[in-house]
Parts: structure tokens; sequence; C-alpha cells
């Protein structure tokens, strides 16, 4: 399917492919049964993705990467989903893409030449600590009670945050913090730049989760206790915590859906040549109808996905926040995506539950996407208020209301 983009995003996009498909794909194949790969072989794979041009794609050339405009990125996220692996090969894994973007974004100098330059070049890694522990800030972020106050030319951090993504080994936590107490729930929260070995850090575990794959970031519970850090550690604007969070959550939920389309699309592709290999009651299995529409299905879905999260990108590039169409690619593309990686397991029978192939793989991974980002319910809220907004009463003018007076008799018909 051709899409309408850029010239250059879809050169990046074929390097990209070709990285996938004789570098890292293969490496894939080598790992028995998931196996989560080496440090060292997270470096190889970083350097094939230079050599490939094809490293750190939606990141300025002057931090490092290769400076494509966030649109023209899409396309190679999309190729780098199809392993777990492409991700972290070009440098576009979750979470630090999302905190890189948020440093381009709010970041000074100092603070992109400190944190920024190294999470670029694979030297840092990083966490984002917004979610709390019940009844603290989870799906409604306004519950959030980790505070920070100020001391002088410092500022304290008490608080307690989990499901920090990748939080056990990062070098760097971004923490969101209420700073004013007394503002609207909305507002009056701030983000810090917090070392993970400051004084006062306590990484408690790495909740026990479902997936993990082939990279196994942690998920992490982490306390803040008197937690200092000096006034330059403040990103971006005082008490503008939730705005810089929204700008780097927006970006990122469609970065989130076009990696997993390409986990969809290639769950569909491993589908479709298992079917077209395996026999069964006197035929391949492609050639039953059944699974053959299902596939149909699925990639008429994936489709729409993938022209929806194009043109909300657009959106955004225009300077549009976009948010309810973000709101529509992230719970439609999760659900696509779900069902793509249940249908391909279930085409390829036992092969789908074991481990030689990477959809069990995948259907671990994927069923975090319904939650992480703003659950299915909190985005569907979003688009629900949008559409009511502007409700029609005029379209029931005609109906009958009980014992309405006003009402003319008729009996002309
Ligand atoms: C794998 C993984 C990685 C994560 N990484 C990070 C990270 O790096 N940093 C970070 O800060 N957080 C992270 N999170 C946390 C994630 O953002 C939260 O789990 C999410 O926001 C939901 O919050 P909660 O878990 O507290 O769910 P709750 O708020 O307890 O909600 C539970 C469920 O209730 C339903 N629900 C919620 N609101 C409504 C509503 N208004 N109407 C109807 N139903 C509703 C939804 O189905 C939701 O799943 C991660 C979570 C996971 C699973």
């Amino acid at each position: 399917m051709r899409y309408d983009d850029s010239d250059r995003a879809r050169e990046v996009a074929e390097r990209a492919n070709a990285l996938m498909e004789e570098v890292v794909l293969p490496i894939e194949r080598e790992r028995a049964g998931g196996m989560a790969v080496s440090s060292g072989t997270v470096a190889e794979l970083r350097e094939a993705a230079r050599e490939y041009d094809v490293y750190a794609p939606q990141i300025p050339e002057e931090y490092g990467g290769m400076g494509l405009s966030f649109r023209d990125s899409l396309p190679t996220f999309e190729e780098a989903g199809r392993s777990l692996l492409g991700q972290v090969a070009m440098r576009v894994d979750a979470p630090d893409e999302g905190n890189m973007h948020l440093l381009e974004l709010a970041g000074d100098d100092l603070q992109k030449e400190t944190y920024l330059e190294p999470l670029v070049a694979g030297d840092l890694k990083s966490g984002f600590s917004m979610t709390e522990p019940m009844q603290g800030a989870g799906s409604d972020p306004k519950m959030i009670r980790t505070r920070a106050e100020r001391d002088g030319d410092e500022w304290i951090i008490d608080g307690h945050k989990w499901w920090t993504t990748q939080g056990v080994e990062a070098d760097l936590l971004i923490v969101l913090a209420r700073t004013d107490p007394d503002a609207h729930p909305y507002e009056g929260c701030s983000l810090f730049l917090v070392p993970a070995d400051a004084d006062g850090v306590e990484v408690v575990r790495d909740v026990p989760h479902m997936g993990g794959g082939s990279h196994g970031a942690s998920h992490a519970e982490i306390r803040y206790e008197n937690v200092r850090v000096p006034e330059e550690h403040l990103l971006g604007e005082l008490n503008e915590g939730f705005t810089h969070a929204q700008e780097r959550l927006g970006p990122a939920r469609l970065t989130h859906c076009m990696r997993y389309s390409g986990m969809a699309q290639r769950s569909l592709d491993i589908a479709k040549a298992y079917t077209s290999e395996r026999e069964g009651f006197d035929s391949t299995l492609s050639d039953k109808q059944s699974l053959r529409h299902r596939i149909a299905q699925a990639e008429t879905e994936l489709h729409v996905a993938r022209t929806a999260i194009r043109d909300a990108a657009d959106r955004i590039a225009a300077g549009d926040e976009a948010r309810v169409p973000v709101s529509m690619c992230k719970v439609y593309t999760a659900n696509v995506t779900q069902d793509a990686i249940d249908l391909a397991v279930q085409c390829c029978g036992a092969n789908g539950i074991g481990k030689d192939l990477p959809l069990s793989d995948f259907y671990e991974s994927v069923r975090q996407f319904r939650i992480v980002d703003g659950a299915d319910e909190v985005h569907r809220r979003v688009i629900a208020r949008a559409a009511f907004e502007d409700v029609p009463e005029e379209e029931l003018e005609p109906l009958t209301r009980f014992g309405d007076p006003n009402r003319e008799r008729s009996t002309d018909r």
C-alpha cells in the first residue's frame, strides 16, 4: 500500500527496511525462544543502524539525529516496529524516544547538552515518572500527589511513582510533581530532571509484569524522599508540567501507533506465510475462506489506522494539537493491532504460542498498548466529549413528547 509520504520519508523507510531484513530480523531469529539480547548486541544493532543511515531519524542533526520532521519519521517508525529489536536499533524506542522529544521541546541549552545529546547517542537511559500507586495519579492525572517545594535555589521532591518504564536502568528520571497546591487540579504541576543516583531516589522494585520481550525494559516502582535538585533541573515552565507532558504524549502516541502497526503488519505477514505453506483438510490453510476473510479484514483495519495516523501527524505538523484525532488513532490502532496479532497467533496454531516465531512476544507486548498513554476509555472520553459538543437538537423537533400541550393535533396524512 502506498501512502502520501514525502520522497525523503520513503527513502529513509526503505533503508530502514533493508536494515530490518538484513540485520535485525536475522538476529531476532537467532535468539532462542524470545531471549533478551545483551547490551553488546544492542550496541552492534545501533552501529548497524548508523551504517544504514537510519539512526535517530526524528532527532535534529545538531543533537546527533537525522533531522527528519515528525511526519517524515513515521514510516521509519513503522519499519522499526516490525521487531522489538528494530526500535532499539534505530533509537526510536520508548520511553527514551518520547523523553528525547520532550527535552528537545522544553529543555534549555544546558539541559540539552547534558541529557539530550547523550540520550541520542545511547550513552544514557531515561524514565518518565508520572503514574502513582492508588490513590495517586493514574488515568486521572489530576490526582497527582507527588510534591515539589522550593527551598532557596533548590527543589525538594517527595512522592511515590510506579510503572516508570526503564526506571531500574535509567540514569535520568523525568518526574511530574505538584508545585502549586492551590492551583486548579489540572494546573500547578511541573517537570523535573532527576538524576537516578540523587540522594533520596529509591528504586523499590521492577513491578513483575506481562511481556518484556527481547529488550526487556523494567517498569519501576520508585520512591522520591526529600530529593533535592537545583533550580536548573526544572524542565520547561514552572507550573506547566501538564502542558509539557501533553506535548510529549501527543506525538508519542502516534509514534507508538506506528511502531505497533509495524508489529501488526509483520504478524499478518507471518500468518500469510504460515497458512500458505501449511496443509490441512485437502488444501493449504490459506485457501480456507474463513481465514482469508479475517486476514482481509485485518489488512483493511491496518490501512485505516495508518491513514488516520498520517492525518493526525499532518495536523500536528500544521500546528494543531489534534487531540481528538490522536485519541482516535490511539484507541483504534491499539485495538486493531491487538486483533491482528491475536489472529496471527490463531492462524499459526501451536507455532503461534511457541517462541520460535515472534508472535508470542508480540501478543504479550501489545496488551499494554490499550492501557499505557491513556486507556481506551480515557481516549473515548475525549472523543465523546468532542462528539457531544454541538448536539443538533433540531433533529428531534418532529418527535412527540409525553403530554406535550403545544403539539398540533392533525389527522392529515
Ligand atoms: C507496560 C506499562 C508501561 C507504563 N509506562 C509508564 C511510564 O513510563 N511512565 C508513567 O508515568 N506511567 C507508565 N505506565 C502507567 C500507565 O500510564 C497507567 O497504567 C495508565 O495511565 C492507567 O492508569 P492506572 O494503571 O492507574 O489505571 P486506573 O486509573 O486505575 O484505571 C483502571 C482502568 O479503569 C478504566 N478507566 C479509567 N478511567 C475511566 C473512565 N473515565 N471511564 C471508564 N473507564 C475508565 C480503564 O480501563 C483503566 O485501564 C505504564 C503502564 C504499563 C502497563
